[in-house]
């Protein structure tokens, strides 16, 4: 049986500029996925191969580094965090991002959009401290995280939990 690329077989888009073939180029470090060209790349300063799907995830993960961790969702990052094994991973600033994935420069644009309204999603019990209790900087980074899972139809079952939660007022 041949080898196919998971994130085409789970219809996700592909980084922006590229296509995807289906034709897994590697595996990712993070998660061990198969990724073609459109899905994955060489993270050039972690020497390592990344699929598309985890790049949200290191981006929302990147949040409890410096996030209280009062909250349940802070603590179920951090061990998201922890999960990624290295530091390599870890994005400190949406400029900090963008340098590392230029290919996303477009959609940092949409972040001060977003941002606006995110007190109007995250009113549970759960989202509403969270997200309160960072500072604009890492709610951009957060956001920053959401608008990748949506823009490139990230199937929520295919998120951790966590991640789970905070795309969910999204996406109804
Ligand atoms: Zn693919
Ligand atoms: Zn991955």
């Amino acid at each position: 049986m041949a080898s196919r690329c998971y994130p085409c077989d789970h219809s996700v888009g592909p980084r922006p500029g590229s296509n995807s073939t289906g034709d897994p180029e590697g595996a990712c470090a993070i998660c061990g996925v198969l990724a073609c060209q459109g899905h994955g790349r060489r993270e050039i300063n972690a020497a390592k191969f990344q699929c598309v799907i985890c790049i949200p995830i290191v981006v929302a993960a990147s949040v409890a580094a410096t996030a209280k961790k009062s909250t349940q969702l802070a603590q179920q990052l951090s061990v998201l965090l922890e999960g990624l094994g290295a530091s390599a991973w870890l994005i400190s600033t949406v400029a900090d991002f963008v340098e590392r994935y230029p290919e996303f420069s477009g959609i940092t644009r949409e972040i001060a959009v977003i941002q606006h309204d995110a007190p109007h999603a995250y009113t549970t019990n759960q989202t509403e401290p969270f997200y309160s209790s960072l500072d604009s900087e890492q709610q951009a980074l957060l956001l920053l995280a959401i608008l990748i899972i949506l823009r490139l139809e990230i199937p929520t079952d295919l998120l951790p939990e966590p991640l789970q939660t905070l795309v969910k007022p999204w996406r109804q």
